[in-house]
């Protein structure tokens, strides 16, 4: 199982989460929020053979912590994922709109100067402003839109332009969600939880909570789970070995 966007730091006894991850054999993408929060993130995952860890700067998070650019920066060359970044288009975001778009622009940059990252993006409300910056930076990398919540046709043009996305419960619990993912190629799909900041059948979300995941995926795909299985695992090995 893979939960391509969790955040194992912010769980409230990660210790106990990261033994769990490892236990089931878990493939987890732990992203962070920021730059500050890679170092004790890499320790409390030094163990795990299947976790990797995102360098992050959440957009909620870009105007009280631009001044951390030149610590991400400085981090870059130290992992192949990026993440959680993007933009955030909710109102109470908006008013720091441009710490948002500075920030996203900026990371952006660098990872094409990089040579190309895996990039976790959060797009809430702002997908149109956050494909037309991956427009912009085409050589960023492979970018994998994580939640997606925008419209059909905002869908259409992200995949032109390349993007994956992972899955997660917000996405399999209504209608709209599913709709979307049925309009996703299934070679674009990873599986995700949000954990801690996603709720599943009212509790926090765990990273193996993405079995709830690929059950609904196997209802819209209209496939039995080991198929499910071996899709994701086979997009997992695609995406890493592409980049
Ligand atoms: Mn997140």
């Amino acid at each position: 199982m893979i939960d391509f966007h969790c955040h194992l730091d912010l769980y409230p006894k990660p210790k106990e989460v990261v033994s769990e991850c490892i236990r089931r054999d878990l493939y987890v993408l732990s992203v962070t929020t920021t730059p500050s929060a890679w170092k004790g993130t890499s320790q409390l995952l030094a163990d795990a053979r299947h976790i990797r860890i995102a360098l992050g700067l959440h957009p909620e998070l870009a105007a009280e912590r631009k001044s951390e650019l030149d610590l991400f920066d400085a981090l870059l060359h130290e992992t192949r994922y990026v993440g959680e970044v993007g933009l955030d288009g909710t109102p109470a975001f908006r008013r720091f709109w441009s710490d948002q778009t500075y920030v996203f622009e900026h990371i952006l940059s660098a990872c094409e100067a990089a040579g190309g990252r895996i990039i976790s993006i959060h797009s809430k409300r702002a997908v149109s402003e956050v494909l037309e910056r991956l427009e912009t930076f085409r050589d960023a990398g492979v970018p994998v839109l994580h939640w997606y919540s925008g419209t059909q046709s905002d869908l259409h043009q992200a995949i032109d332009l390349g993007c994956w996305f992972s899955v997660g419960p917000g996405m399999i619990a209504g209608e709209k969600g599913r709709a979307l993912i049925a309009r996703i190629p299934k070679h674009r799909v990873l599986t995700e939880t949000d954990g801690p900041f996603c709720s599943l059948k009212g509790r926090r979300a765990y990273p193996w909570d993405v079995q709830a995941v690929m059950v609904a995926l196997g209802e819209v795909w209209n496939v039995p789970q080991d198929e499910v299985a071996k899709i994701l695992n086979d997009n997992l090995r695609r995406l890493v070995s592409a980049s």
